[in-house]
């Protein structure tokens, strides 16, 4: 497993990369964002920790332009506890974020957890459908009526678990921790928002009601 560390504290990504080495992975470092950009790009690395406050070009941009690509795991780093950071970076496709300064240790759980949920145990592709609504869980290619609609990979797995588990209501907290997989703390409405992105992608352009909201409960999707 090889990990690529992009942060431009060089004292942070050599003890990060002292760790990483010492857990028995693989590693590289780049200091800034166009050095980080281009080795990622290699696609020689099957995790990325990525800073966001980054010279040249920053990480949000970074991983922008990495998931035109490319699908690797990303956990982003921020010195910034700020909820724009999180969604800005969860919704470019982050898999995960960690708040500077942290705990090794956790960065390394969160790493094998990243890792595990990229290495799908041979992943059969199965269509979830909702009336003319389609999901592919392994192409992620998601239409309605035959027409493709892209969807970040968080609304993706949103819509997922949505499709996987028709006719239930699934609460905000279980959408948390089933889609973005971690504790999010705080700020349960991330979901909220993320099904309203859902929604002005499918409902507001087909005219239709895919998602319901059960007021005071969660969402459902129903046949
Ligand atoms: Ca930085």
């Amino acid at each position: 497993m090889k990990i690529l560390i992009v942060e431009d504290e060089e004292k942070l990504a050599r003890f990060t990369e002292l760790e990483l080495m010492h857990e028995g992975y693989e590693t590289a470092k780049a200091f800034d964002g166009r050095t980080g950009l281009e080795m990622a790009e290699s696609g020689e690395y099957d995790l990325i920790l990525l800073d966001i406050m980054l010279p040249g070009l920053n990480g949000i941009e970074v991983l922008r332009r990495i998931r035109k690509n490319s699908d690797v795991p990303v956990i982003l780093l921020t010195a910034r506890d700020s909820v724009m950071d999180k969604v800005s970076g969860l919704d470019t496709g982050a898999d995960d974020y960690i708040t500077k300064p942290f705990d090794i240790e956790e960065l390394l759980a969160r790493i094998r957890a990243a890792l595990r949920k990229k290495t799908p145990s041979a992943e059969v592709s199965s269509l979830l459908t909702s009336g003319l609504l389609t999901l592919d869980t392994a192409s992620h290619i998601v239409k309605y009526d035959g027409k493709t609609i892209e969807l970040t990979n968080r609304e993706f797995g949103l819509l997922k678990k949505l499709l996987e588990n028709k006719s239930v209501v699934l609460s905000r907290e279980t959408l948390l921790d089933d889609v973005w997989g971690f504790d999010y703390v705080g700020e349960t409405n991330v979901v909220d928002v993320y099904i309203r992105y859902i929604r002005s992608k499918i409902d507001d352009v087909f005219g239709v009601k895919i998602i319901q909201t059960v007021r005071g409960v969660g969402y459902v999707i129903r046949e």
